[in-house]
Protein backbone atom coordinates (compact mmCIF):
# COMPACT_ATOMS: atom_id res chain seq x y z
CA UNK A 1 0.00 0.00 0.00
CA UNK A 2 1.57 3.15 -1.48
CA UNK A 3 1.52 6.37 1.42
CA UNK A 4 -0.56 9.39 0.52
CA UNK A 5 1.06 12.15 -0.86
CA UNK A 6 3.29 14.68 1.68
CA UNK A 7 0.90 17.84 1.52
CA UNK A 8 2.41 21.06 -0.42
CA UNK A 9 3.56 23.53 2.19
CA UNK A 10 2.20 27.00 1.05
CA UNK A 11 4.69 29.78 0.40
CA UNK A 12 4.16 31.51 4.02
CA UNK A 13 5.14 27.66 5.67
CA UNK A 14 7.73 27.49 3.76
CA UNK A 15 9.39 30.38 5.17
CA UNK A 16 9.88 29.37 8.59
CA UNK A 17 9.96 32.90 10.34
CA UNK A 18 6.07 33.15 9.85
CA UNK A 19 5.12 30.28 11.70
CA UNK A 20 7.61 30.97 14.31
CA UNK A 21 6.37 34.71 14.74
CA UNK A 22 2.82 32.71 14.85
CA UNK A 23 3.47 30.79 17.41
CA UNK A 24 4.96 33.56 19.51
CA UNK A 25 1.78 35.80 18.93
CA UNK A 26 0.23 32.80 20.40
CA UNK A 27 1.83 32.29 23.71
CA UNK A 28 1.88 35.25 24.11
CA UNK A 29 -1.72 35.65 23.69
CA UNK A 30 -1.83 33.06 26.76
CA UNK A 31 0.63 34.44 28.24
CA UNK A 32 -1.33 38.30 29.06
CA UNK A 33 -4.56 36.17 29.11
CA UNK A 34 -3.37 34.61 32.32
CA UNK A 35 -2.09 37.17 33.84
CA UNK A 36 -5.38 38.83 34.01
CA UNK A 37 -7.68 35.81 34.25
CA UNK A 38 -6.26 33.65 37.09
CA UNK A 39 -8.90 30.75 36.43
CA UNK A 40 -7.39 30.17 33.42
CA UNK A 41 -4.34 28.35 34.98
CA UNK A 42 -4.27 24.76 35.15
CA UNK A 43 -1.04 24.11 37.27
CA UNK A 44 -1.68 22.84 40.30
CA UNK A 45 0.31 24.35 42.81
CA UNK A 46 1.14 20.37 44.88
CA UNK A 47 2.65 19.89 47.38
CA UNK A 48 0.50 22.63 48.56
CA UNK A 49 -2.45 22.26 47.04
CA UNK A 50 -3.69 18.27 45.88
CA UNK A 51 -6.24 18.00 43.30
CA UNK A 52 -9.45 16.07 44.38
CA UNK A 53 -9.83 12.99 42.16
CA UNK A 54 -13.04 11.97 41.28
CA UNK A 55 -15.16 9.34 43.11
CA UNK A 56 -14.69 6.84 40.42
CA UNK A 57 -10.43 6.90 40.09
CA UNK A 58 -8.96 4.34 40.96
CA UNK A 59 -6.17 5.01 43.82
CA UNK A 60 -4.37 2.92 46.29
CA UNK A 61 -6.13 0.03 47.59
CA UNK A 62 -7.55 -0.59 50.85
CA UNK A 63 -8.70 -3.64 52.41
CA UNK A 64 -12.03 -3.37 54.35
CA UNK A 65 -12.80 -4.32 57.95
CA UNK A 66 -16.14 -5.87 59.60
CA UNK A 67 -18.09 -4.47 61.86
CA UNK A 68 -16.43 -6.90 64.54
CA UNK A 69 -12.89 -5.42 63.24
CA UNK A 70 -11.83 -8.93 61.58
CA UNK A 71 -10.72 -8.46 58.05
CA UNK A 72 -13.68 -8.72 55.48
CA UNK A 73 -10.92 -10.76 53.14
CA UNK A 74 -10.98 -14.79 52.79
CA UNK A 75 -8.54 -15.61 51.22
CA UNK A 76 -10.39 -16.74 48.49
CA UNK A 77 -7.61 -15.88 45.44
CA UNK A 78 -9.86 -14.81 43.30
CA UNK A 79 -8.20 -11.20 42.89
CA UNK A 80 -4.59 -12.38 42.57
CA UNK A 81 -6.34 -15.12 39.63
CA UNK A 82 -7.55 -12.42 38.06
CA UNK A 83 -4.61 -10.16 38.10
CA UNK A 84 -3.56 -9.50 34.66
CA UNK A 85 -0.03 -8.15 36.53
CA UNK A 86 0.06 -11.10 39.02
CA UNK A 87 1.32 -8.31 41.75
CA UNK A 88 -0.91 -9.71 44.35
CA UNK A 89 0.76 -11.85 46.59
CA UNK A 90 -1.41 -13.92 49.16
CA UNK A 91 -0.79 -16.40 52.36
CA UNK A 92 -3.81 -17.79 53.19
CA UNK A 93 -4.55 -19.30 56.84
CA UNK A 94 -7.42 -20.51 59.49
CA UNK A 95 -9.07 -18.64 62.16
CA UNK A 96 -8.54 -20.45 65.26
CA UNK A 97 -11.66 -19.53 66.59
CA UNK A 98 -13.62 -20.77 63.55
CA UNK A 99 -11.98 -23.37 61.05
CA UNK A 100 -14.36 -22.72 58.71
CA UNK A 101 -13.20 -18.88 58.42
CA UNK A 102 -9.86 -18.14 56.36
CA UNK A 103 -8.51 -14.96 56.23
CA UNK A 104 -5.03 -13.56 54.62
CA UNK A 105 -2.41 -13.84 57.25
CA UNK A 106 -0.28 -12.11 54.48
CA UNK A 107 -2.00 -9.68 51.54
CA UNK A 108 0.80 -7.87 49.50
CA UNK A 109 0.30 -5.85 46.32
CA UNK A 110 3.86 -4.79 43.92
CA UNK A 111 2.46 -2.01 43.27
CA UNK A 112 5.44 -0.92 40.88
CA UNK A 113 3.44 -3.58 38.99
CA UNK A 114 -0.25 -2.99 39.08
CA UNK A 115 -1.71 -1.16 36.19
CA UNK A 116 -4.77 0.20 38.08
CA UNK A 117 -7.46 -2.32 36.24
CA UNK A 118 -9.24 -2.81 38.57
CA UNK A 119 -9.88 -6.16 38.29
CA UNK A 120 -9.62 -7.03 41.85
CA UNK A 121 -12.05 -4.19 43.15
CA UNK A 122 -14.56 -6.19 40.71
CA UNK A 123 -13.34 -9.78 41.41
CA UNK A 124 -13.80 -10.35 45.04
CA UNK A 125 -17.05 -11.27 46.32
CA UNK A 126 -16.91 -10.23 49.81
CA UNK A 127 -16.05 -6.01 48.88
CA UNK A 128 -12.85 -6.24 50.96
CA UNK A 129 -11.13 -4.70 48.56
CA UNK A 130 -11.30 -1.03 47.14
CA UNK A 131 -9.80 1.42 44.81
CA UNK A 132 -12.06 4.32 45.84
CA UNK A 133 -9.32 6.49 48.31
CA UNK A 134 -8.75 8.60 45.76
CA UNK A 135 -4.84 8.30 46.45
CA UNK A 136 -2.36 9.06 43.80
CA UNK A 137 0.93 9.61 45.62
CA UNK A 138 1.73 6.15 45.52
CA UNK A 139 5.76 6.34 45.76
CA UNK A 140 8.38 5.39 47.78
CA UNK A 141 12.65 5.55 48.22
CA UNK A 142 12.69 1.43 47.71
CA UNK A 143 10.97 -1.10 45.76
CA UNK A 144 10.45 -3.15 48.74
CA UNK A 145 8.56 0.37 50.01
CA UNK A 146 6.33 0.00 46.80
CA UNK A 147 4.64 -3.24 48.40
CA UNK A 148 1.57 -2.18 50.18
CA UNK A 149 1.27 -4.94 52.93
CA UNK A 150 -2.29 -5.94 54.84
CA UNK A 151 -1.17 -3.73 57.55
CA UNK A 152 -0.76 -0.71 55.16
CA UNK A 153 -3.70 -1.08 53.54
CA UNK A 154 -5.95 -0.97 56.60
CA UNK A 155 -4.52 1.12 58.35
CA UNK A 156 -4.30 3.39 55.39
CA UNK A 157 -2.79 6.87 55.94
CA UNK A 158 -2.18 5.95 59.08
CA UNK A 159 1.25 7.59 59.69
CA UNK A 160 2.93 6.58 56.97
CA UNK A 161 2.56 9.89 54.86
CA UNK A 162 3.09 12.22 57.46
CA UNK A 163 2.54 15.63 55.09
CA UNK A 164 -0.33 14.15 53.24
CA UNK A 165 -2.15 13.29 56.30
CA UNK A 166 -1.76 16.36 58.12
CA UNK A 167 -3.58 17.99 55.10
CA UNK A 168 -6.24 15.76 54.74
CA UNK A 169 -6.80 16.47 58.33
CA UNK A 170 -7.17 19.72 57.61
CA UNK A 171 -9.10 19.57 54.64
CA UNK A 172 -11.32 16.74 55.33
CA UNK A 173 -13.48 17.43 51.96
CA UNK A 174 -10.67 16.02 50.06
CA UNK A 175 -9.45 13.33 52.19
CA UNK A 176 -9.79 9.55 50.76
CA UNK A 177 -12.35 7.54 51.77
CA UNK A 178 -10.54 5.21 53.85
CA UNK A 179 -8.45 8.34 55.58
CA UNK A 180 -9.67 8.41 58.97
CA UNK A 181 -7.18 10.06 61.52
CA UNK A 182 -10.01 9.91 64.87
CA UNK A 183 -10.39 6.64 64.91
CA UNK A 184 -7.67 3.85 66.31
CA UNK A 185 -5.67 1.71 64.23
CA UNK A 186 -7.35 -1.77 63.24
CA UNK A 187 -5.25 -4.38 63.29
CA UNK A 188 -6.47 -6.57 60.75
CA UNK A 189 -6.11 -9.95 61.79
CA UNK A 190 -9.06 -11.82 62.86
S1 LIG B 1 -5.73 -3.05 39.95
FE1 LIG B 1 -5.42 -4.69 38.41
S2 LIG B 1 -3.19 -4.90 38.27
FE2 LIG B 1 -3.61 -3.77 40.17
S3 LIG B 1 -3.71 -5.33 41.77
FE3 LIG B 1 -5.82 -5.01 41.04
S4 LIG B 1 -6.09 -6.57 39.43
FE4 LIG B 1 -3.88 -6.38 39.78
S1 LIG C 1 -9.65 -9.45 48.57
FE1 LIG C 1 -11.61 -10.38 47.95
S2 LIG C 1 -11.10 -11.47 46.03
FE2 LIG C 1 -9.16 -11.03 47.05
S3 LIG C 1 -8.73 -12.90 48.23
FE3 LIG C 1 -9.79 -11.46 49.60
S4 LIG C 1 -11.97 -12.00 49.46
FE4 LIG C 1 -10.93 -12.95 47.70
Amino acid sequence: MSLPAARKMSSTESVYLVEVVKGLVMTMTHIVKNLFDQDRFRTVEYPDVRKTMTDRYRGAHRLLLRPDGKIKCVACMCCPTICPAKCITIIAGEDPNDPAEKFPVEFDIDMLRCIFCGFCVEACPKDAIRMDTRIYEINAYTRQAMIHNKSYMVNLMDGIKPPAEEFYRLNPDSAPAGFTPDEPSATGSP
